[in-house]
């Protein structure tokens, strides 16, 4: 017999860091992401429970990064595309947080826009390659 890996027991050992996951402040109730030692709302408490996100939200505002001056993650594409678009996206949950807009025309980006998390490779550094999260717009549905 051989060696077997179903679907569902492979993505139960996806590690942390390809998922998305806030800490939930057990005393204001306000979702901390990325997660901090004190919550950033309150700023009263250190007790928190892991909560998943679901990944999705909407441009919250966004600004094109052009070469030279990126932050390490963006500096490969950057080397690629000469600039990219970057968003301050506002999760369903209530986080923003900042990341690259992928799969997306230029002109197609705007503030509201429906988008949803990837994971993607960022960047490699002495051979190791770096996953993270990225967005793309949701696409919406095939009319039957
Ligand atoms: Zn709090």
């Amino acid at each position: 017999m051989g060696a077997h890996i179903s679907v569902p027991m492979y993505q139960r050992s996806l590690p942390q860091r390809y998922r998305l996951v806030g800490l939930k402040c057990q005393k204001c109730g306000k979702i901390n992401f990325p997660p901090k030692g004190t919550c950033k709302y309150c700023r009263a408490s250190t007790e928190f429970i892991e909560v998943p996100l679901s990944g999705k939200g909407y441009v919250y505002t966004y600004t094109i990064i052009a070469g030279g001056g990126a932050p390490p993650e963006f500096t490969d594409q950057a080397l690629i595309q000469g600039s990219y678009p970057v968003a301050i996206i506002q999760l369903e949950e209530g986080p923003r947080i900042m990341a690259q807009l992928v799969e997306v025309e230029r002109e197609e980006i705007k503030i509201g826009l429906p988008v949803e998390a990837v994971f993607r490779r960022i960047y490699e550094e002495e051979g190791v390659i770096r996953y993270g999260y990225k967005f793309r717009p949701v696409v919406p549905p095939c009319k039957p």
